[in-house]
């Protein structure tokens, strides 16, 4: 084998060297910021999830209707939701079966009005009500 071939499988070894140690020291700022991003997302959707209270944004009666509703396709929401009170920044909802339903459910153990917010995470109606609110 002369020189120049050494030289070049040489070369060629340490460039594999050093093209594993960046691979392995890339892969290893993947994981870095992979961790970040979920420890942030978990601090975000512990955030949301402590509070669970209804601002009564009446998303989640805009999405789909409960047991009790009545979807109406034209304006998808449910045939029930009023509005309670108009503000320039938000609006707020409520549900015109309130009463009926409360009765309704006065046996129940986990009544369906009262067990907090169902949509607390990516909901930006009730993040706007919240943030004139508090
Ligand atoms: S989405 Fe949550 S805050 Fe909004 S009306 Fe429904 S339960 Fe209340
Ligand atoms: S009946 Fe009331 S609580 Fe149920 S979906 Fe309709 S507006 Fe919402």
């Amino acid at each position: 084998m002369n020189r120049g071939m050494i030289t070049l499988m040489c070369l060629g070894l340490s460039i594999g060297r050093v093209s594993d140690s960046l691979t392995e020291r890339l892969l290893g700022e993947y994981i870095q910021e992979g961790r970040v991003v979920l420890r942030n997302t978990s601090k975000k959707v512990a955030a949301a999830f402590s509070d669970r209270k209804c601002y009564q944004c009446g998303c989640c009666c805009k999405e789909m209707p409960c047991l009790y509703g009545n979807w109406d396709e034209a304006t998808q929401q449910c045939l029930y939701l009023e509005v309670a009170e108009e503000f320039s920044q938000y609006s707020t909802y409520r549900c015109s079966q309130y009463d009926t339903i409360v009765r309704q459910e006065s046996t129940k153990k986990y009544p369906m009005f009262g067990g907090g917010c169902g949509r607390p995470l990516l909901n930006p109606d009730r993040d706007k009500i919240k943030q004139y609110k508090l």
